[in-house]
């Protein structure tokens, strides 16, 4: 099924429930004479409530849902000959980036993309900020700060085998802006240590032990990585919203809702209340198809059987 199908599938439901808010709201000014029902203003608000945190539910999906779909761009960071190439290889299983034992030898930004469980990932080999009177090296350090600003998520390197060092400080400084997880690489080396004084270091992110050499831990890297961004704004039915225009019209429609609840907090007329829900209803409406008055009339005659 289409997103688009999907979508208007879901917002069907929180059309529904516009219209029951509507109606009660309608009838009363369309059919006066009639022996309706009081209002129930206090349901109404907490209808017109819900609905307004299901709609900026589904808008919210909405930064995870592009990212999924047009990809993410993972940087991997960290000071040389923590292993950065070798595990830039091995995710992308093959053998594009010089792998060396001298410092400082991946020059420059090598990109590959690659298919993360489905999810489109360009994945960047950074040279390593490093401070260099090396003119090559130094252009490849600009392009490094280049990729870790365009990042969605930098993964930082570090090697697990050695004590954390004065330049891993450094350029956990240097990326602090980012969201970040930490690689400890080298997990196959005996010296390898994953003590709590490496999860201090980074209070704030995931720190997963692997090893680029023996592919260890690179399935739990790939499933953290994705997790960052399917992450807690999911809809209940694990939709997500991955067009600008109907990320707008959600945002638009849960304003026009809000306008509307302040107005019937404070009572005001059922005229000023529903210019915002029917604004909403029209917004809502520009994905899943217009709804006329028709079918409001049809919904409050199915509602009420007034005037019959
Ligand atoms: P970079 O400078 O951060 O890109 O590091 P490289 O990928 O060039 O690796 C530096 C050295 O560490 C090389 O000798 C690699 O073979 C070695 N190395 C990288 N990953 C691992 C690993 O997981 N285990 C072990 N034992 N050695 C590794």
């Amino acid at each position: 099924m289409s997103l688009i199908a999907e979508l208007s599938i879901q917002l069907q439901p929180l059309k529904n429930a516009l219209l029951n808010i509507i109606v009660p709201l309608e009838s009363s000014l369309e059919f006066v004479e009639d022996d309706l029902p009081e209002i129930a203003f206090e349901n109404l608000q907490t209808t017109l409530s819900e609905l307004f945190c299901k709609i900026e539910k589904l808008a919210s999906t909405f930064r995870s849902g592009r990212l999924l779909r047009d990809g993410l761009k993972i940087t991997l960071a960290g000071r040389p000959n923590v292993g950065k190439s070798s595990l830039f290889n091995s995710l992308l299983m093959s053998d594009r980036a010089i792998v060396t034992d001298v410092p400082g030898t991946t020059r420059d930004c090598l990109s590959e993309l690659l298919s993360v469980q489905g999810v489109p990932v360009l994945l960047t080999d950074t040279a390593g900020i490093r401070a260099s009177s090396d003119v090559i090296e130094n252009l490849g350090v600009e392009r490094t700060r280049r990729a870790l600003s365009d990042a969605d998520l930098v993964v930082l390197v570090q090697d697990g085998s050695q004590a954390f060092t004065a330049e891993d400080e450094k350029i956990i400084s240097e990326i602090s802006n980012n969201p970040y997880i930490v690689a400890l690489n080298k997990s196959d080396l005996e010296s390898f240590t994953f003590d709590s004084f490496e999860s201090t270091k980074h209070q704030q992110s995931l720190v997963i032990p692997v090893s680029a050499r023996t592919g260890a831990g690179l399935d739990t890297l790939c499933t953290a990585i994705l997790k960052q961004f399917a992450g807690t704004e999911s809809y209940d039915s694990g939709l997500l919203v991955t067009d600008a225009r109907h990320f707008d019209l959600l945002r638009r429609a849960g304003a026009s809702l809000i306008s509307s609840s302040d107005l019937l907090k404070r009572r005001a007329s059922e005229e000023l209340v529903l210019v915002g829900l029917y604004e909403a209803l029209h917004l809502l409406g520009e994905i899943t198809g217009e709804t006329t008055p028709e079918d409001v009339l049809s919904h409050i005659f199915a509602t009420f059987c007034v005037g019959k």
